[in-house]
């Protein structure tokens, strides 16, 4: 007898299964089936056409609140923060800050519907999104995201990162507004300790920060030694606090462009700690002239994967929230252009960034909740090339309705 899906996909191209078309079906959520040859029927049946099917994509890094606040700006901090070798990141992001003066969430949450829509249609399912939480942006972003998170419950699933991007040794009142947004709801805990003035504060920073999240028993995101200055030693002492406070697994870091300018040796020994404290280092050499070293990390064996990180703000003018794109850039910046290589880039948009950020139930395996997409592509170079929105996406079990998310976004 035929078993009953709610979901059959036909013809699908599995990657590591070249010429050898399956069939996947879904029921209550959740994958329940993939085979060669699968005798089933289904409320809704999705031909491939021999395309690439793969666990949706990932994107463990975005400056959510700020969407599209590059009109709002003149163009000082772009500069700062893209010129001479990252020297003046930190102006960068003082000069960034002034857009906070204006933040209010009914018009944040405007931005945010639009980009979370974007990613919908561009198969991005899960973000880790994060939100300035200071004395100019107060708590505002941070609400607009829970209230987002809200409206797009089971098409895109947001973690919510209360983030003290303007530090909280040099920003009293920081530490408190962070604790307050977590007790909103925020989903983890978020610093930037390379930002304090001294070696002092930067450890005050990330000490203040694990403690909140051992307050609240959440996980950590921090961005760690964001310019062009090799003796910034944040990454080191965060994947040290990591292993101290029983963190591992649960830490997570961004950036980290000076690690472009370690001595090999001090690289090494950062390596090693990274992977005993279980951390993820998320890069984005998109967004910056110095980058994170991704391929000595890989070959060290740290997890290492990408991210989105800024759609049209201060930082970054581009964005359309497709990791497919970020994937496609970052493949001729880091020149990954092998077969296996393009891979990797894969991985580091799907499966690597899931892990990253915590994700227990995602993988295109029988029993994980289906979170998919079925591309127009049949394999990962003609994906790479034409970085195009998928032919379908599927969250939670559930194909996506990309006209009613267009609605959402008020399109
Ligand atoms: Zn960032």
């Amino acid at each position: 007898m035929a078993e009953q899906f709610d979901l059959l996909i036909v013809n699908a191209q599995l990657r590591g299964r070249p010429g050898v078309p399956h069939s996947i079906g879904i029921r209550d959520g959740k994958i329940q089936a993939i085979e060669e040859v699968l005798k089933g029927k289904a409320k809704t049946e999705i031909d491939a056409h021999g395309n690439l099917v793969s666990g949706s994509f990932v994107n463990p890094h975005l400056h959510l609140c700020k969407v599209y606040t590059l009109e709002m700006m003149d163009e000082e901090a772009l500069k700062d923060y893209h010129g001479e070798g990252m020297g003046k990141a930190m102006t960068a992001i003082e000069l960034a800050a002034r857009v906070k003066e204006k933040y209010d969430q009914s018009w944040i949450i405007e931005n945010v519907r639009v980009a979370v829509a974007l990613a919908a249609r561009f198969g991005n399912t899960h973000i880790r999104a994060f939100a300035d939480v200071d004395g100019k942006a107060k708590l505002e972003g941070v609400k607009a995201l829970i209230q987002a998170r809200q409206e797009f419950k089971g098409i895109v699933d947001l973690q919510v990162v209360a983030f003290a991007q303007d530090g909280i040794v040099r920003e009293p009142g920081a530490a408190d507004l962070v604790r307050q947004a977590m007790e909103l709801g925020a989903n983890v805990v978020g610093g930037i300790p390379w930002i304090e003035f001294t070696d002092e504060d930067i450890a005050e920073h990330v000490k203040v920060i694990f403690d909140i999240a051992a307050e609240f028993d959440k996980p950590v995101s921090m961005l760690v030694d964001d310019a062009g200055d090799p003796g910034l030693r944040s990454l080191e002492l965060m994947a040290q606090e990591t292993i101290q406070r029983g963190w591992e697994g649960r830490s997570l870091a961004h950036h980290a462009r000076a690690m472009a300018l370690y001595p090999k040796p001090y690289l090494q020994k950062v390596a090693a700690l990274l992977k005993r404290a279980q951390m993820g280092v998320v890069s984005d050499p998109h967004t910056g002239p110095l980058h994170a070293r991704v391929r000595e990390l890989l070959e060290e064996g740290v997890l290492v994967c990408l991210g989105m990180d800024d759609i049209s703000d201060a930082y970054y003018p581009y964005g359309r929230n497709n990791m497919l794109e970020v994937a496609f850039l970052v493949s001729h910046l880091l020149w990954m252009t092998t077969r296996q290589e393009m891979g990797t880039l894969y991985d580091m948009i799907t499966t690597k960034a899931a892990e990253a950020i915590g994700l227990k139930d995602y993988g295109l395996q029988v029993g994980k909740t289906a979170h998919l997409v079925v591309l127009e592509e049949p394999n990962v170079l003609e994906a790479l090339r034409s970085h195009a929105a998928p032919a379908q996406v599927i969250s939670h079990g559930v194909l996506i309705d990309q006209a009613e998310v267009g609605k959402l976004a008020g399109r």
